[in-house]
């Protein structure tokens, strides 16, 4: 997966590539899918969401331009795959998932492998998470209709949003940089993820 999936395209950042190595993904998917865990896509884990594919993860968290001094947010907890592989790289996380069963499970794996720098939030992150804020880094793992004004308010000054954006062409990944009281925004590349829910989301959540 890291040779092929990650090196082999344009992940450089070598604390990126580490944790990609050191966390177990086979531990992040469903028990029946555990062949298919290494795979180079998305798997579902339950209640219609998915562990993203392990690039796409990579590529955000490399451009989240990562230091271990900083603090991250990520919204959409999911499978925690991801939060475990912020854990690593940031000097702490806070995690934020509109359903509790996952939030849970996440929770419950991550304290068994013994990551302690990982702060659990079960609500709405399109509302972002005021209690801890400001984060230097925030990182949005479902596609929203724009960015969440309240993220606008929780990103430190300096600090970078990356965010899967739909205006109904498909999903954009942006990076928003924060200078004083300017939200710069750029285009990094064509994704494809779940819809953010939520009050700054594409509406309620609903599982059939
Ligand atoms: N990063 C995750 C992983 O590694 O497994 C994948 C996340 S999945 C693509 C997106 C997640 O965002 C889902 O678990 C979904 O329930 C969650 N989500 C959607 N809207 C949300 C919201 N408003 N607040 C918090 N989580 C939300």
């Amino acid at each position: 997966m890291v040779e092929y999936q990650l090196k082999g395209r344009d992940i450089t950042n070598s604390d990126v590539l580490n944790a990609f190595l050191k966390v177990p993904r086979h531990l992040f998917v469903p028990e029946n899918l555990v062949d298919e865990a290494y795979g180079d896509y998305p798997l579902p884990i339950g209640f219609g969401q998915t562990i993203s594919q392990p690039y796409m993860i990579a590529y955000m968290v490399q451009a989240l331009e990562p230091d271990k001094s900083l603090r991250v947010l990520e919204i959409g907890t999911g499978s925690g795959y991801t939060t475990a592989i912020l854990a690593e790289i940031f000097k702490e996380v806070y995690t934020i998932e509109l359903i509790p069963e996952l939030s849970q499970r996440a929770r419950d794996l991550l304290e068994k492998l013994n990551y302690s720098n990982v702060t659990f939030k079960i609500g709405d992150g399109s509302e972002g998470l005021k209690e801890f804020a400001p984060y230097d880094r925030i990182l949005v793992t479902a596609s929203a209709p724009d960015l969440p004004p309240p993220l606008e308010e929780q990103i430190a000054d300096g600090g970078i949003v990356v965010i899967p954006i739909n205006k109904g062409f498909g999903d954009i990944l942006y990076r928003f940089r924060k200078k004083g009281d300017e939200m710069k925004g750029e285009q990094l590349t064509f994704c494809s993820f779940v819809p953010l829910k939520g009050k700054y989301g594409f509406g309620e959540y609903r599982y059939e």
